[in-house]
């Protein structure tokens, strides 16, 4: 018969649970238990030997198209490179950039010629690609990369340079030992007939960048970025292009084109509309990454809370037994709030996939929902990395001396999760995008400005901001509509309560920022001066979004699922992640009277009160994690 925790587990694994499923199997061969490498060579060796295994049991074949030799099926393809973050983050970047990036730049940048040569040979790792579009000069700021792909109509060919020091590749995944070519972003240069060169904006091609020995190619310069704060199996390095020729062909051109002659041409004429076009195609990296920090947040998590119900400290009065350290209140606040949360961002990370799944595979793809998808990948990425960050510090230090230990896994859990929070988008910067979509109404003008053309469009436009439900609309409505308390009596353990405070708290955020930003604009003149005076509370509001955004994913996760008690547990579990919220953000709550000081305090009340009824289902609670046994790893979970 199934347990609480089967249920718990079914309802977590969402959708795509029979993918989840088979990574569980596969993580259990002894190619993927969990291990300690610093050693570079040996690090990197080890994940394309893992990859290798991957890629003969067609884990890559989903990320692409049937026509392209794929199966199509983009939520699987995203659910089993997050799972492989349970057993080894080094593989789950690699396998990102080769399948995710690599060939997510091929696949939805490039045309048939593109797929028909390349897409067959990267899913089984004939041909080993990297994504090289950051460079040392910018990173979060990609429209202005410096690397040139200027067009030379004599030849035929693209001149790929890096005119600076600071337009150098950096940080690329793949590029210091194993990738053959790079899909290189760069200013495409030309000139039509009669035309002066002019720069179309960024575009990408593709560059060999070594022979089959693994040498250097004439022209190519790469290098190691070596010893890194965690990921030893990814080989991250640097290129500098020297006046490199490839052919024509090799622009991806799905989005821009360049004829023999030198003429440009594109479906797409607004040339940020374009570049944003090209970069929205490649959202399943952002989505990938999220949901990787948040296996490896549940891994950790796991682990924890495992030791917290074996490890004993302290003598406990009229009592021959030490205490459980999870039985201490404090423990209980640290751990259950985290394992909260972390249910909380599964059910929204499975609604985000699901979207990407039916956007991605659907003909015709509606601008203002990819737009949305956008928006809601970058809130969760950040959401998903900062929450990884923090709980696996936690677990690190609620495990005590034990947990400092590489045997116990929380360590490299620690250092491989860790950059995160920057790569694929730094989460302060994507917290903005999340602003920006918000406090525009969606409107389409906005997609591709900067912090100017935005502002002076912000302080126009902004009226009313659109609040837009999630899926669970219905749901949310039927209990906001039948609640029956208000500030003075209602009980913070209803649902609408909770739900009406998380709304509230978003739409006051919003408005004022839109009227701080009208106002500053009048006053500071100078729209960057004037955004970047309500910079922050414009963050505030989008991460109040995100809040609510997850809050509501989680109200729909227990409404889908049919077993009464997992559902009630679920429901307190719920409650947690509300409160906590609530008491971390009381301060706000309290200054904008949206609580009083009596009900503050009850607040800290409730999240005590739900760590005690929480307490006696710590194991059922991470047991529905389901991290497959043989990558907890962790030596202290033996005895
Ligand atoms: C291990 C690793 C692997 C990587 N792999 C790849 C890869 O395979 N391919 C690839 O192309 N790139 C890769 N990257 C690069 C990564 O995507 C960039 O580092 C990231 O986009 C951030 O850019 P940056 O480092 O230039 O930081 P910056 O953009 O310089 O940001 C620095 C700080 O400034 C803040 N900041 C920036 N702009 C604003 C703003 N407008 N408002 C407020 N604050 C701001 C940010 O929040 C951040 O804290 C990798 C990086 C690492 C570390």
């Amino acid at each position: 018969m199934a347990t609480t925790a089967d249920h718990l587990r079914t309802a977590l694994d969402g959708r795509w649970r029979e993918v989840r499923e088979k990574v569980r199997v596969d993580l259990t061969r002894p190619e993927f238990a969990p291990h300690f490498t610093p050693d570079l060579d040996a690090a990197r060796a080890k994940t394309l030997e893992q990859m290798q295994f991957l890629a003969e049991s067609g884990y890559a074949a989903n990320g692409f198209s049937v026509e392209h030799g794929g199966t199509g099926d983009v939520g699987a393809a995203v659910t089993s490179i997050e799972m492989l973050a349970m057993s080894d983050l080094s593989l789950m970047v690699k396998a990102g950039v080769q399948w995710g990036l690599f060939g997510g730049a091929v696949e939805n940048l490039g045309t048939a010629a593109h797929h028909e040569a390349y897409v067959r040979p990267l899913i089984d790792l004939d041909l080993l690609g990297c994504f090289a579009m950051t460079e040392t000069g910018h990173g979060s700021d990609v429209q202005e990369l410096e690397t040139t792909a200027t067009y030379d109509a004599a030849s035929g060919e693209f001149v790929i340079d890096s005119p600076t020091p600071s337009a150098r590749k950096d940080y690329i995944g793949g590029a210091a030992r194993h990738a053959r070519m790079a899909a290189v972003f760069a200013q495409l240069v030309t000139a039509g007939p009669g035309e002066e060169p002019e720069s179309k904006g960024v575009h990408c091609f593709l560059v060999p960048i070594r022979d089959e020995r693994g040498d250097d190619l004439p022209g190519i310069t790469t290098s190691d970025c070596g010893h890194k704060g965690g990921l030893p199996g990814v080989d991250n390095g640097r290129i500098v292009f020297d006046r490199v020729r490839v052919p024509r062909a090799n622009l991806l051109n799905r989005y821009g084109d360049v004829a023999a002659d030198g003429s440009y041409s594109s479906p797409i004429e607004h040339p940020n509309r374009r570049f944003f076009t090209m970069v929205g195609t490649l959202v399943r990296g952002r989505v990938t990454v999220g949901g990787a920090a948040g296996a490896a947040a549940r891994v950790a998590l796991s682990i924890a809370t495992r030791y917290a119900l074996q490890r004993r400290q302290f003598d406990k009065p009229n009592s021959s037994e030490e205490v459980l350290i999870m039985d201490y209140l404090v423990h209980q606040r640290r751990l259950l709030p985290l394992i909260a949360k972390s249910y909380a961002l599964h059910f929204a990370q499975n609604e985000l996939v699901t979207r990407l799944h039916e956007i991605q595979s659907a003909r015709e793809v509606d601008p203002q929902e990819q737009r949305e998808l956008e928006a809601r990948a970058a809130g969760l990425k950040a959401a998903n990395t900062w929450h990884a960050t923090r709980a696996i510090q936690e677990c690190r230090e609620a495990c005590g001396g034990a947990g400092y230990l590489t045997e116990n896994r929380l360590v490299a859990l620690k250092a491989d999760t860790d950059v995160f929070t920057t790569f694929e988008g730094d989460n302060h910067v994507l917290t903005q995008l999340v602003a920006k979509e918000l406090l525009t109404a969606y409107a389409d003008e906005v997609r591709g400005m900067g912090p100017v053309d935005w502002m002076r469009f912000a302080a126009t436009t902004v009226g009313d901001v659109v609040k837009k439900r999630t899926a669970a609309q219905q749901i949310i409505q039927t209990i906001l509509d039948t609640r029956q308390d208000n500030e003075e009596d209602g009980s913070l353990f209803n649902r609408g309560t909770q739900l009406r405070m998380f709304s509230d708290r978003e739409e006051y955020l919003l408005s004022t920022a839109a009227k701080r930003l009208q106002g500053a604009q009048k006053r500071e003149g100078d729209p960057f001066d004037a955004f970047n005076f309500v910079q922050d509370h414009v963050l505030r509001a989008a991460e109040a979004h995100i809040d609510r955004v997850v809050l509501e994913a989680f109200v729909a996760g227990i409404d889908s699922c049919p077993d009464e008690a997992a559902a009630d547990l679920l429901g307190e579990l719920c409650d947690l992640y509300a409160l906590t919220v609530i008491e971390e953000d009381k301060a706000w709550f309290m200054e904008h009277r949206h609580l009083s000081v009596e009900r503050a305090k009850a607040v800290t009340r409730g999240v005590n009160e739900r760590c005690r009824t929480l307490r006696p289902h710590a194991l059922e609670l991470v047991e529905g994690f389901a991290v497959p046994e043989s990558t907890l790893g962790a030596a202290m979970l033996e005895g």
